[in-house]
């Protein structure tokens, strides 16, 4: 939606859409750029603003999308209705800035459809039961998307957007990475939470939780490309059932690497080994509200043993000043802290019924040399710490090792 010409641009995908015969809702997010105008607008006026007054300026953007694309649509010959999320209503609790959509009044929206217009509905709104305007956080519009399909048992939420789909890994860290045809629900989420931010993760939570199958494609496309063409382009996020068929089954293992810079460690060195020592550790680091991720504690010799975990970069001094506060109490050794980490991980279902993938992840960075400080796994994943200056290498090397590469 980024000007005039693109909006019209959209309004002909739309008309493609419905032409061929679809019942349509559209939900678009506002102009590029204007969000954070909007926000820059009003720290202009406060270093602080109110985040009720935020919401209710931030979510004047999508307004002017909706009435714009309503009206290039008739334009065009389309009969078009829009409303702001507060009109269906798409009723939100109170957190403002980041709220959580709780319902969706489906009954205007069912009517119009059936009287042939298409809908128009603002990305990123919601109103709370007294009435205020809300905003769901960053790139709510996508969230928006999956809960109206959900709430209209749609058969697809398509969203288009700045890339072509969801890759294997970054191409900016590998070239050669793949754009996927499909991915479950459960692996995007791994990938999205790991660092390759196509969607609002509340989007694929929310996909996932009400199943609804979304399809990343591409805004930037010709509006007027087949619409058969169209249909299967993109990457299509899913449910396990649809991956039991041959091809996919033929797939490989591991569907991609996701990675993350944005990691700390900690390690206590010395610490008494009785029980209750974890709880002591991480229990303070929780209550001061922040996210461990990946936890290790070595094997005791003479009743001390040493224990490690991870943190965001951003919550790494909170933490550290936590720990130290541990220390005495504990009477722990000595804490050392290290910024210099990453996160790299392969993800796939295919690792549920898969052995030894693990071991290959391991096989590879060995063969170049790099050093693994800490292992996570889940069924869906394996996730290593290492030194964050190999991260590019690791990623590059793990993506060609599971077969990962385009063909040349
Ligand atoms: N306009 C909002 C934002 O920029 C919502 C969205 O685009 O999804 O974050
Ligand atoms: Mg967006």
């Amino acid at each position: 939606m980024g000007s005039p010409e693109r909006i019209k641009n959209v309004a002909k995908r739309v008309a493609k859409w419905k032409a061929a015969g679809y019942q349509l809702v559209v939900v678009p997010s506002a102009m590029s750029g204007e969000t954070n105008r909007l926000i820059s607008l009003a720290k202009e006026i406060t270093s602080d603003p109110d985040s009720r007054e935020l919401d209710m300026v931030c979510a004047s953007g999508e307004q002017v999308s909706a009435g714009l694309l309503a009206m290039a649509l008739k334009a065009q010959g389309v009969p078009a209705k829009s409303y702001c999320g507060w009109q269906v209503p798409i009723k939100s609790d109170n957190s403002f800035t980041k709220a959580r959509i709780q319902s969706i009044d489906d009954t205007k929206v069912r009517k119009d459809l059936k009287e042939g217009f298409v809908v128009i509905i603002t990305g990123f709104q919601g109103v709370t039961d007294e009435g205020d305007i809300t905003t769901l956080g960053r790139g709510g519009s996508d969230t928006s998307a999956v809960a109206v399909a959900a709430a209209l048992k749609a058969e697809e939420c398509l969203i288009y957007t700045d890339v072509d789909g969801v890759y294997t890994t970054d191409p900016r860290v590998v070239p050669e990475a793949r754009r996927l045809q499909k991915i479950t629900f459960e692996e995007m989420l791994e990938m999205a939470s790991l660092g390759s931010r196509v969607l609002q993760i509340r989007s694929v939570e929310f996909a996932g939780k009400y199943r609804v199958k979304t399809r990343v494609l591409s805004s930037l496309t010709d509006p007027l490309m087949p619409l058969e063409q169209e249909a299967n382009s993109g990457t299509l996020i899913t449910f396990e059932e649809e991956f039991k068929d041959k091809d996919i089954m033929e797939q490989a293992v591991v569907s991609g690497i996701a990675f993350s810079r944005d990691e700390a460690k900690i390690t206590l060195v010395g610490v008494p080994d009785r029980p209750g020592i974890a709880y002591q550790i991480l229990g303070p680091v929780a209550e001061a509200n922040i996210d461990v991720d990946v936890i290790i504690q070595n094997t005791s010799t003479n009743g001390f043993t040493d224990f490690s975990f991870t943190v965001t970069r951003t919550e790494y001094a909170k933490a550290l000043e936590v720990m130290k506060g541990v220390q005495a109490h504990l009477g722990a050794r000595e804490i050392i802290g290290d910024t210099k980490v990453c996160k790299v991980s392969i993800v796939g279902i295919g690792m549920k019924s898969h052995v030894g993938v693990a071991s290959t992840m391991f096989r590879c960075l060995s063969e170049e040399g790099i050093n693994i400080q800490m292992i996570s796994t889940s069924e869906i994943k394996t996730s290593v710490v290492i030194e964050d200056k190999y991260m590019e290498l690791a990623v590059r090397a793990l993506h060609r090792a599971f077969g990962l590469d385009q063909p040349a």
